[in-house]
């Protein structure tokens, strides 16, 4: 048998990767096609420089346009935009959109919501397939077994006009999560986790596949929270190769394959699994049955500590530009060193974003509120408008209200506040979005990610709550 002429064995991105070079180049960017490309009211400037060059959309049926950034969360009516500016990007998509061809759900779609929940919802998000999206987070539907990354307005132009984008191959890196994740940790905690364990450069350059046995304890929308935040270590991408849960998610919904197409993707698909033996640049492992839930206490993604911990203090860093830095998120976020993070009191929270807004997300939050009273005010965004549907079938809506908590209509929201969805200065936000940066939430907003279930927990007892020690009280 001569072994020399068996292939290698492959990671899963490089299996999707070697399917869509359509120019190799042995240094610098090679050529890829695209199989899906989305786009939201932001891509005003590529329809400006599209249009201003005589060119056209080169196929509208790989193009979804959904309209979440800019939307009002109070109703559905662009009137009701927070400025006549933000009103104007509206109704410029619209225009867009109309002239494009393309496939559009708009702020009055009976299934619009955040492009990261609609495109997996809708069966845009394909195993194999490379999904770009003018949105940092667009990793998210890598949780999909898919290649997605997110691109600026100019490639996003690059991409409408050929369907192909010039990329640079990452390189490999595995997380592996063995073990189960104990009642009240979830995907937000473990990709938290993962993200103070790499810090937010740690992993530039590269494509993080998760793999281990933690996985068949997680939901998709929790493997969906995990590749959505995988951005904020620095990688391009994020994914998890695609089993029966996504299979099973994926058949009958309205862009995934149909009848004979359907079994033969699912043939291909199942083919895509990392080989045995294949090469990884770097691997990470993480029990996560050892994890708490977690929230942030900094001004970057990567400050996530358990909720038994307390403020970290600065003067323990030995590298004086993280200390800086430290010392700098500490006088923002308005915190003293050895502060216990459960003593920490909050002002308002936020249900929502393309991290945590799925069903289950609103499920959990629900269970922690059911017969309680939130003491802070807060909002609770659903992802879409099925998922928005979905949730008032089972009365989740009646259960955040009766908490005080207002249930708006989906869209970006406070995830980074372009519709006016803000807190006010100096307030601190137990915050369910992917990014605690300053200013995020509005002017002097300090911001804490948490998950579901740790932002109703801060709501009902006014400060963060290890929300363990409410579960299952009612
Ligand atoms: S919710 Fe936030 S991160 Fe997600 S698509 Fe909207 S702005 Fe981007």
């Amino acid at each position: 048998m001569n072994l020399s002429l068996a292939s290698p064995p492959r990671t899963l991105f490089e299996k999707i990767w070697d399917q869509h070079v359509v120019m190799p180049r042995s240094a610098g960017p090679s050529l890829l096609y695209i199989d899906r490309h989305i786009i939201h009211e932001g891509s005003f400037h590529a329809f400006k420089d599209l249009r201003a060059r005589g060119l056209t959309i080169r196929n509208p049926q790989q193009v979804f346009g959904v309209a979440d950034h800019y939307v009002p969360t109070t109703s559905r009516d662009p009137n009701d935009a927070i400025t006549a500016e933000i009103k104007e990007v509206i109704l410029k998509f619209d225009d867009n959109m109309k002239w494009s061809g393309a496939h559009y759900f708009s702020i009055k779609d009976p299934q619009q919501g955040i492009v990261h929940v609609v495109g997996p919802e809708q069966g845009m998000s394909l195993p194999g397939s490379v999904i770009t999206c003018s949105d940092s987070h667009t990793s998210t539907h890598g949780a999909m077994g898919a290649m997605a990354f997110g691109v600026g307005q100019s490639e996003s132009m690059h991409v409408m006009a050929t369907q192909t984008l010039w990329q640079a191959k990452p390189l490999q890196m595995r997380v592996e999560l063995n073990g189960k994740p104990a009642a009240g940790v979830g995907g937000k905690d473990i990709i938290l986790a993962v993200i103070a364990k790499l810090g937010v450069a740690g992993a530039v350059g590269f494509a993080v596949e998760y793999t281990g046995s933690a996985l068949q304890w997680l939901s998709l929308d929790d493997r969906l929270t995990m590749c959505n935040m995988t951005i904020e270590a620095g990688a391009r991408s994020g994914l998890i190769a695609a089993d029966d849960l996504v299979f099973n998610y994926l058949y009958g919904r309205n862009f995934a394959p149909k009848g004979a197409a359907w079994d033969q993707a699912l043939r291909e698909w199942q083919q895509l699994p990392s080989d045995d033996g294949c090469h990884f640049d770097q691997t990470l492992s993480i029990d996560v049955a050892q994890l708490s839930p977690m929230l942030t206490w900094g001004t970057t993604p990567d400050t996530g500590l358990a909720i038994e911990g307390v403020v970290p203090d600065p003067s323990a860093l030995s590298d004086p530009h993280a200390r800086d830095a430290a010392l700098a998120a500490l006088a923002y976020m308005d915190l003293t060193p050895g502060t216990a993070l459960s003593t920490i009191n909050i002002d308002r929270v936020f249900i929502g974003s393309c991290t945590n807004s799925r069903l289950s997300d609103l499920r959990i939050a629900a269970d922690i509120l059911r017969g309680r009273r939130a003491v802070v005010p807060g909002i609770v965004v659903a992802g879409s408008m099925l998922i928005k549907q979905a949730a008032e079938a089972e009365g989740l809506d009646k259960v955040f209200q009766a908490a005080g908590l207002e249930w708006r209509e989906p869209g970006c929201s406070m995830c980074v506040g372009i519709n006016g969805d803000l807190a006010l200065p100096n307030e601190r936000v137990a915050s369910t979005s992917n990014r605690n940066f300053v200013g995020r939430q509005g002017p002097g907003v300090r911001t804490h990610l948490v998950s579901p279930a740790m932002a109703a927990a801060a709501a009902v007892t006014g400060h963060f709550t290890d929300v363990r020690t409410l579960m299952g009280q009612q």
